[in-house]
């Protein structure tokens, strides 16, 4: 199944609806698909379809598919919403979500304005940068923070860094042990946080090099990364490692200042506050997925979802509470 996006639909200016999603990952859409089956006019406004499940190649740990792609996975969320009415509209950043007559007004780019009786946030989180010397330089030009997307690129190369501990790092590791000659995978502790079948199956790989224990301090290179200095911290060694390009996959960071520009409270690593039933602390505006205070150790497809359901539950019984939900037959 492809993840074709078609034509990106229409939003009349002004127009209402009773619940607006904020991102479409498996959170927005699973949120999506419960908001519709309780009958509500439902938008998803989204950067992208599947959020970071498109960094990801195989799901095998979502129930009911012992082994299915990524983008499958994607587009049933998507097929599934949109076969309940949901609009989904890709290519849109959410700029401001503020209050006006009761309702929520939400402002996107490509001139996005809509009126909600309340709003799912659910925008997931944003990639962790190293912050070292090359990083921003090199950006594009052998610097990457997607070994899904971008290890076909590297077909044929010598050599590459990954960077990270998570599954994330130790899932592109494997990946790209299959189109370059050699990887090195540069963690900074002696353990691994990535699920135990992952750190297997790169320890299966001969042509993966682990630096444990140890950090990049530079990205060097001419018109791209030519080389990675990486400083061994138990050791004081410094080795540099000539390489065609470097994958920083050391997890995501939350969305602090859209966050702050609505006005949401976040706990004190940035992520959204909510309750157990996903109400934050603005009446009307709930949140969900990785955007979230909840399970922070434990990121999951099932985890997203779960609380992309909830959080649709919740702005149902608002909406009835606060009398702004008419159902469909009545409207
Ligand atoms: P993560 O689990 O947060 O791991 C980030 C890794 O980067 C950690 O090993 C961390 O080191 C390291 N790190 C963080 N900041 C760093 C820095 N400034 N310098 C050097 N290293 C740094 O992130 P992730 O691997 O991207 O995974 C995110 C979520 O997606 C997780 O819930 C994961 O399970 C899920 N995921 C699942 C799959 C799969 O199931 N196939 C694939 C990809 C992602 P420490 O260990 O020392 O903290």
């Amino acid at each position: 199944m492809s993840l074709r996006i078609a034509a990106r639909p229409k939003l009349e200016k002004g127009g209402r609806f009773d619940v607006v999603i904020v991102g479409g990952g498996p959170a927005g859409l699973s949120a999506a698909v419960y908001a519709s089956r309780f009958l509500l006019k439902t938008v998803v406004l989204t950067v992208d379809v599947g959020g970071q499940l498109n960094l990801t190649n195989w799901v095998d740990d979502y129930p009911g598919f012992s082994r299915i792609s990524a983008s499958e996975l994607v587009a049933r969320f998507r097929d599934h919403a949109q076969s309940f009415g949901v609009t989904i509209v890709p290519g849109v950043e959410v700029k401001s979500v503020m209050r006006e007559n009761g309702l929520f007004r939400v402002l996107g780019t490509g001139g996005v304005d809509v009126y909600s009786g309340s709003v799912i946030i659910a925008v997931g989180a944003m990639r962790r940068k190293l912050g070292v010397p090359g990083e921003e330089e090199f950006q594009g030009r052998g610097v990457s923070y997607c070994s899904i997307c971008d290890a076909p690129l590297f077909k044929g190369r010598n050599a590459v860094v990954v960077v990270g501990g998570g599954d994330s790092a130790l899932e592109g590791a494997a990946l790209l042990s299959s189109y370059v000659g050699r990887v090195y995978l540069v963690h900074r502790r002696g353990e691994f946080r990535a699920k135990p079948v992952l750190v297997k199956e790169v320890l299966a790989r001969d042509n993966v090099e682990l630096l444990l224990n140890s950090v990049v301090t530079e990205i060097l290179g001419g018109d791209s990364v030519k080389a990675v200095k990486v400083l061994n911290k138990v050791t004081g060694e410094t080795r540099i490692l000539e390489v065609d390009g470097i994958f920083i996959e050391i997890g995501f960071e939350p969305a602090r200042e859209f966050f702050k520009s609505i006005g949401l409270e976040v706990d004190e690593y940035g992520y959204v506050k909510v309750d157990e039933w996903m109400r934050t602390n603005i009446p009307g505006v709930f949140a969900a997925g990785d955007a979230i205070n909840m399970w922070r150790g434990f990121r999951q497809i099932v985890t997203a979802a779960a609380t992309g359901a909830v959080a649709a539950y919740s702005a149902y019984q608002y909406l009835i509470e606060k009398g702004l939900y008419r159902p469909a037959s009545f409207k």
